[in-house]
């Protein structure tokens, strides 16, 4: 049996879209709500909320079998507004964990909670150069020192207040989303890459005049960079889950960017061997490029689940992306064989 075709400028077009709408964790429901109207056209799926926000859909077929489950998070970093400084600019406190310099004089937005949006940027504290010289270079890129110039007219905290501005508003780094040669360069692609995995692979199916081989729970996340995001909202009758997230490029990684990843250890533990032999025999029958390797800083939407007692065999698959948490980039040739993973066994 051959894998469905995955139509990959459906799969771009949904990418993009959805790396441009600002889903800093705690503030990702217009991304939850984009991904809910993109699911809603096919009616083989039944969809809900948790009463954390993350969307479930269901795709219920007849079958012996117990039901499976797949999550992918829309959730981000970003941060919060944590103070308004004397002269009208702001301090931040990241969510999740953002390095300072990937986002050093990138362009952000600011949501207030009356709903308003001012822009702004990320600056050191001492950014002229031709007041500071050379001290700018020695200046750490932290909490203390990096601030947001606001894009508006203020020079006071009052002024900054008057814009609506208050402690605890979301801020959003721009994704600064480049395709080019079949490489997609955005920041958050983690994990926004493997939903448009999980969407493209469903409508691959479903415009195939196929389904999958028992009921499936697809998850889509929301709080996911914090740590928690599937502890909830995977039913009590699932009896695998298989976390969609990206996978770890760079130094010392087995993983490339144009291939997929079958992750056996990350810093929070080792998955599941039996469900991790099922994945590596679906790559192999398949012809899908996969890799397997061990991530040192990670944690993953599954372990948060089986932290929370739930009781399913869990395997993590994903793309890989190159700078994580940084400014990000993944090729076609990895996401695809991601979404051919997800039909793969969702045709088993
Ligand atoms: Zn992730």
């Amino acid at each position: 049996m051959t894998l469905p075709t995955i139509d990959t400028n459906y799969f771009t077009k949904f990418l993009v879209d959805l790396l441009n709408i600002a889903s800093p964790t705690g503030f990702a429901e217009p991304a939850i709500a984009f991904v809910e109207k993109e699911l809603s056209q096919f009616k083989q799926l039944e969809l809900s909320r948790t009463r954390k926000g993350a969307l479930v859909a269901k795709w219920k077929v007849e079958s012996d079998l117990p039901p499976v489950a797949l999550t992918a998070h829309v959730d981000t970093l970003g941060a919060v507004v944590k103070e308004i400084k004397f002269n009208g600019r702001l301090k931040l406190s990241r969510i999740g964990g953002i390095q300072w310099p990937s986002v050093e004089t990138e362009g952000v937005w600011i949501f207030t909670s009356k709903g308003g949006k001012v822009r702004g940027s990320v600056l050191i504290d001492n950014a002229s150069g031709h007041i500071f010289g050379a001290a700018g270079t020695e200046t750490p890129r932290n909490d203390e020192h990096m601030e947001v110039r606001l894009d508006v007219r203020t020079i006071s905290e009052g002024e900054t207040r008057d814009l609506g501005i208050n402690i605890g508003d979301c801020v959003a780094f721009d994704p600064r989303v480049e395709v080019t040669n079949g490489f997609v360069r955005s920041r958050f692609l983690d994990d926004k890459a493997c939903v448009a995995n999980l969407v493209a692979a469903i409508k691959s199916m479903a415009e195939a005049g196929l389904s999958p081989a028992r009921s499936v729970y697809f998850h889509i996340s929301n709080y996911e960079e914090v740590g928690h995001g599937a502890a909830a909202g995977i039913p009590a009758e699932v009896a695998e889950l298989v976390t969609v997230d990206m996978a770890v490029v760079g130094a010392g990684q087995e993983s490339d960017e144009f291939s997929a990843t079958l992750c056996i250890k990350d810093s929070a533990g080792v998955y599941h061997e039996g469900l991790n032999k099922k994945m590596r025999g679906l790559a192999e029958q398949y012809n899908i490029p996969y890799k397997t390797d061990v991530y040192p800083f990670y944690g993953s939407d599954g372990e948060a689940f089986w932290r929370a007692g739930g009781d399913v065999a869990l395997a993590l698959i994903g793309p890989g992306i190159d700078a994580s948490h940084n400014y990000e980039r993944a090729h076609m040739d990895g996401l695809n064989a991601t979404t051919n993973w997800i039909m793969a066994y969702l045709l088993d």
